[in-house]
């Protein structure tokens, strides 16, 4: 058409069989506006982005780009322990596929985009502070080095969607994945004894992901290798995703599905932001739990692959059991990195684990804490300072044989993150149409490891009155 958009798809899901997905449009909305446009990532994806008009239109649903095929993909997932046998995509469109500057595959896929035939008695829709949340959210994990989806734009709709807190402005985000292939899309079939359709959806999953890989067996231990380092990450920066369902839980071992998640502020173990996880299922110190919990469930799918499934029972249940100390693992280096340790040994743990109960006891931020370790910053974070100079000794004892841990230090403990307060500040702003606080919590988030003094309001922990105790989808 007279699109001045271009966008180089070359799709792939759309060529598996149908019961893979359902073939539909984004339904258009009233009046598009573009919020934001992520230059940096288009380029890398090959995107020649044409005119403002028609990057509003493209990713409102609105004009469908030449090559673009929307689907909606079908999977099921474990909702907070109970099995959902059919979820996918209830408000979100894949537009298809790019191959990106470096050659690898990346999903586009509309979030907010409405109704499909998975949307039981949902709108179909998404608000705008879920948007800002998830863009600001997934670029700042993004910049910290953390696996995860990126976002690509965000547009408003010009309509109202209705949630418990009222009439709301509705928002579509566009994000980019290495793909969106869920525990739950492996459920999907395996829940309908689809030993053909699994077969194929491992085939694909292989090819795209993993494609060094030759057995189940082997899928299953390097998807356990990298959601445990994923997990490990996610804990090494306070992050607490919030809805950790098998539906939510990728194959490519990428962050996704950004709802009420959250960094802490304050460090305690027990830490919960979702206003849907009234038992705490998925508080901060329980994460790697589940995630041992959701790839027994993948496991589980994957043994309907195998010729001999007893003995595939015996071998899975064997990894899935190995995996708490393979998180451990990663966890130990990536605390031992927070502390200037290059490479940490099991006998480092007890400084790791006295240094964090003593936050807990002391209500230290978590960021600012790690940041300032060996000044009179950190030791103020502490209500009795007592206790953290208690710990610098010794920390500072087995700092004696480490070479170049301050930039180690830096470069592993974030200046800044993006805290609840300020997002919050940010979607109240942007309800009211400015646009300035979400424009400076992105750059500020950009470089989370660079101090930058002209932010300084942006490290600062929340005032009683400015806390966030809940977040919200
Ligand atoms: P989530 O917990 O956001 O990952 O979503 C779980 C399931 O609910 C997925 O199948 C979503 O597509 C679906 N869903 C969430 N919100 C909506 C909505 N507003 N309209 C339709 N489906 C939704
Ligand atoms: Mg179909
Ligand atoms: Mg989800």
């Amino acid at each position: 058409g007279s699109m001045s958009m271009r966008i180089p798809f070359d799709n792939s899901y759309a060529r598996l069989p149908d019961r893979f997905f359902t073939r539909r449009n984004p339904t258009p909305v009233i009046d598009p506006q573009l919020i934001a446009f992520n230059a940096d990532l288009a380029t890398e994806l090959g995107i020649s982005p044409g005119e403002k008009r028609d990057l509003a239109e493209t990713f409102a649903g609105n004009a469908i780009t030449e090559g673009s095929e929307p689907l909606a993909q079908a999977y099921s997932g474990h909702q907070f322990g109970g099995f959902s046998p059919l979820l996918g995509d209830g408000r979100a469109n894949l537009l298809g596929e790019v191959i990106d500057k470096k050659g690898k595959r990346r999903d586009i896929q509309l979030k907010g985009s409405g109704p499909t035939p998975y949307s039981r008695n949902g709108d179909g829709r998404a608000w705008l502070g879920p948007v800002l949340r998830e863009y600001v959210v997934s670029e700042a994990m993004h910049a910290l080095g953390i696996p995860t989806s990126r976002a690509l734009a965000a547009v408003t709709t010009g309509e109202q969607i209705y949630r418990e807190q009222g009439a709301l402005p509705g928002a579509i985000l566009t994000r980019v994945a290495s793909s969106h292939i869920r525990v739950g899309t492996f459920q999907f079939f395996a829940a309908r004894r689809d030993v053909e359709g699994l077969q194929t959806l491992y085939d694909y999953t292989v090819a795209r992901h993993y494609p060094e890989i030759d057995t189940p067996t082997d899928l299953l231990n390097a998807v356990i290798d990298r959601q445990a380092q994923l997990i490990a990450k996610w804990m090494g920066v306070g992050f607490i995703h919030g809805v950790m369902n098998t539906d939510n839980t990728t194959i490519s071992g990428e962050t996704i599905d950004y709802g009420p998640c959250a960094f802490m502020d304050l460090f305690h173990p027990d830490m919960v932001f979702s206003s849907i996880d009234a038992q705490g299922r998925y508080a901060y110190s329980n994460q790697p739990n589940i995630i041992v919990w959701n790839m027994a469930q993948f496991a589980t799918c994957l043994v309907q692959l195998m010729p001999d499934r007893d003995q595939a029972v015996k071998d899975f249940t064997e990894a899935v059991h190995a995996m708490p100390d393979v998180i451990h693992r990663h966890w130990l280096q990536v605390f031992g990195r927070k502390l200037g340790i290059a490479k940490a040994t099991p006998e480092d743990e007890t400084l790791i684990i006295d240094l964090l109960q003593a936050m807990a006891n002391n209500r230290a931020d978590f960021t600012n804490t790690f940041r300032a370790l060996g000044t009179e910053k950190a030791r103020d974070q502490f209500l009795n300072p007592k206790d953290y100079d208690t710990w610098e000794i010794n920390w500072k004892q087995r700092l004696s044989g480490e070479r170049d841990s301050t930039e180690l230090m830096q470069a592993n403990n974030p200046w800044v993150i993006p805290r609840n307060h300020r997002i919050e500040e940010m979607i109240q702003a942007a309800v009211t149409g400015d646009f300035i606080p979400f424009e400076t919590l992105q750059s500020a988030l950009a470089i989370p490891f660079i101090e930058q003094p002209s932010q300084n309001t942006l490290t600062h922990p929340p005032t009683a009155d400015q806390v966030v105790r809940q977040t919200f989808c």
